[in-house]
């Protein structure tokens, strides 16, 4: 049976020993957050995610979701308990504000308790993951109105929350979207139109369901200038906030999917189904966004979050599996064969996911941090400052987390051998479930198309000036440092690729886009190379700093100095394919004729 811990003292060395979350005591929410506070949340998390999530995952990827014939939803057995204690435990709210029901604490600590609970079932995780998303919407576009209707039930669990973006025609390119919106003589509209691939769309778990819909007014412009987004829940709500009769919206039907079986993918049908505008006409994208960004963040972490599990897992495997013997000399001479712990493929393997997850562990919480500080600082520059930071590292968290975790549920797969495929080890589930994270919330094509199109040049390039000068602050600072040479020798020289390929973009991709479009994969990939790079540095320092003020972690800590070292020396140097492959340009890649293929 599969296994899950969660990394608690990981957590713990990044929150306290690399981000020093301490510092932030003036940001609203965090002086409450005492780093004993932080210890005694981060462990309930854990608790969660071990005891109630990650028992019925491996069940709620067999039984999956089922719909019965009036259109209603069931979920696997467990799920809706293991939810009711989630919520219970104020999960949801942890990072709301106090006046909607939530806890008002740092929006870092929500993603840190975030990963565990993915880890353990990501499935299960999306239904309150999308209502996160719906009420960051809610807060920032909703009317007063609205957030007191919608917020204190939303917080607390009772009602849950869905996007609805996408229809048969339409994905990525949503200024192709058809579903309609007619205004009504009371200011409401009625909603109509298909939407599918809606996550956790119907379900028998809340009271509730408040949709957010992206749908077109009568008369308003094609394209995406004609886009609003609406609040149409489930079930009507009265002036005293009871809940009335059923709304115009059903389940239609229930997709059939490779991964996240336990969670209700559905065909949404709206058939003049009640719906209430939320922000501006014709401003739907924008309002979106706001959710968007936050499930980008949150679909980021799920690539982390499956990787975790798999690697755990693929440790525990090689620990106990013997095969043949250790090319030094057997190292369990009393057995019939070594462990393949001993193998260096084998190693290579588990070495590779390990040195990315812890990276990108400190990478998550790292963003994290600089949406609380975008969000919270009194500080007008700073909080440019890491708006800019959280708006450039979101795409590339969205991007690279989740191609990678992806690569190394497979990498985690493989260290099983042909038991890794047979379905009752799990991780066929974890390979499965990882894969749509690379294409929902944006395929990851987009999100390196966002970076390169967008963010890049955004304000005169403003934050990938401010990256560079963060991560060259940080080499500069430590200079003099000889122990941490070997960790700033090897950022150095993936910066300076980063910055000669972001150079080439300026000079080759502004006269022939198709130059960018050719490259953007490969920057994504490239920037995150840096990105994780530039944390395992701090992560080094940090650790160094620990050790030579006598920290009773000694082996811990050595530990986090040997994969930082084997990051330099075996993952960061692939910023030098990446760069060859953008500066190659865009000619031999469109040169054939669509038929030629
Ligand atoms: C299990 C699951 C759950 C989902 N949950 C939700 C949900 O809750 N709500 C919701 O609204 N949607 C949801 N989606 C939809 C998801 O977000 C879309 O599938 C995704 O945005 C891609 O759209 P598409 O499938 O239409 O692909 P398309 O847009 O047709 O894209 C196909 C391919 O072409 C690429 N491409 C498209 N345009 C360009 C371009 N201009 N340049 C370069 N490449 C391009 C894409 O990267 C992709 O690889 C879900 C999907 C699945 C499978």
């Amino acid at each position: 049976m599969p296994v899950y811990k969660a990394p608690v003292n990981d957590t713990l060395f990044v929150l306290n020993d690399v981000l020093g979350l301490e510092r932030y005591g003036n940001l609203q929410g965090f002086a409450d957050a005492t780093p004993d506070m932080i210890e005694a949340i981060i462990g309930e998390a854990a608790k969660v995610a071990e005891e109630a999530l990650f028992p019925i995952n491996l069940s709620g990827d067999r039984e999956g979701c089922t719909r019965n014939d009036d259109g209603t939803v069931l979920v696997p057995n467990g799920f809706k308990q293991a939810y009711d204690q989630y919520v219970q435990g104020g999960w949801i709210g942890l990072a709301v504000p106090e006046e909607f029901g939530g806890q008002g604490l740092p929006y870092t600590l929500h993603a840190a308790v975030g990963e565990y609970m993915s880890s353990a079932n990501m499935s299960l995780m999306m239904y309150p993951g999308l209502t996160q998303g719906a009420i960051a919407a809610i807060l920032v576009h909703g009317t007063d109105e609205q957030k007191a209707t919608y917020l204190p039930n939303m917080v607390g669990g009772s009602w849950s929350g869905t996007m609805n973006l996408t229809e048969p025609h339409c994905g990525t390119d949503l200024g192709l979207l058809r579903t309609k919106a007619v205004p009504q003589d009371d200011g409401s509209y009625k909603i109509s139109g298909q939407k599918i691939f809606i996550s956790a769309g119907e379900h028998s778990m809340t009271d509730n369901i408040v949709h957010l819909v992206l749908a077109r007014i009568e008369g308003a412009p094609e394209g995406t200038k004609g886009i609003s987004l609406f609040i149409v829940p489930k079930f009507m709500v009265g002036d005293d906030g009871s809940l009335g009769a059923r709304n115009g919206v059903s389940c239609g039907a229930l997709e059939e999917k490779m991964g996240i079986h336990g969670n209700s993918t559905c065909v949404m049908n709206y058939d003049d189904a009640t719906g209430y505008l939320i922000g501006a006409e014709n401003k739907g994208l924008s309002a979106m966004f706001v959710m968007m960004n936050e499930a980008r963040l949150g679909v980021g972490l799920q690539g982390l979050s499956i990787a975790e599990t798999a690697y755990q897992n693929a440790v525990a495997y090689a620990n106990e599996r013997i095969q043949g013997r250790s090319l030094s000399g057997a190292k369990a001479p009393d057995r019939k064969a070594d462990p393949i712990i001993v193998h260096p493929d084998i190693r290579r393997s588990l070495m590779t996911i390990k040195a990315f997850n812890e990276a990108g562990r400190a990478f998550v919480l790292w963003t994290a941090l600089k949406s609380d500080i975008a969000h919270r600082s009194q500080d007008e520059a700073e909080r440019q400052n890491a708006d800019d930071l959280l708006g450039l590292a979101t795409p590339i968290l969205k991007g690279v987390l989740t191609d990678k975790g992806f690569d190394h549920a497979v990498m985690a797969q493989q260290v099983f051998g042909g038991h890794g495929y047979i379905e009752e080890w799990g991780m066929s589930q974890y390979v499965r479930d990882a894969r749509i994270a690379m294409i929902y919330e944006g395929a990851n094509g987009i999100q390196a198309l966002d970076l390169v199109g967008r963010k890049l040049a955004l304000n005169g390039g403003r934050a990938v000036m401010a990256m560079f000068k963060e991560i060259g602050d940080f080499c500069e600072e430590n200079r003099g440092d000889e122990a941490m040479v070997l960790y700033t020798k090897g950022l150095k020289k993936g910066l300076n690729d980063l910055q000669a390929s972001t150079m080439w973009f300026m000079q080759n991709a502004m006269a022939k886009p198709d130059n960018a479009g050719a490259g953007s994969t490969d920057y994504m990939h490239l920037f995150g190379l840096v990105t994780l790079g530039y944390m395992w540095a701090k992560m080094a320092k940090a650790a160094q700093t620990a050790l030579a003020a006598g920290d009773p972690r000694e082996e811990y800590l050595k530990t986090k100095l040997v994969t930082a070292k084997f990051y330099m020396e075996r993952i960061m140097p692939e910023t030098a394919l990446r760069k060859v492959r953008i500066e190659a340009g865009a000619d031999t890649m469109m040169e054939l004729a669509a038929e030629a293929f």
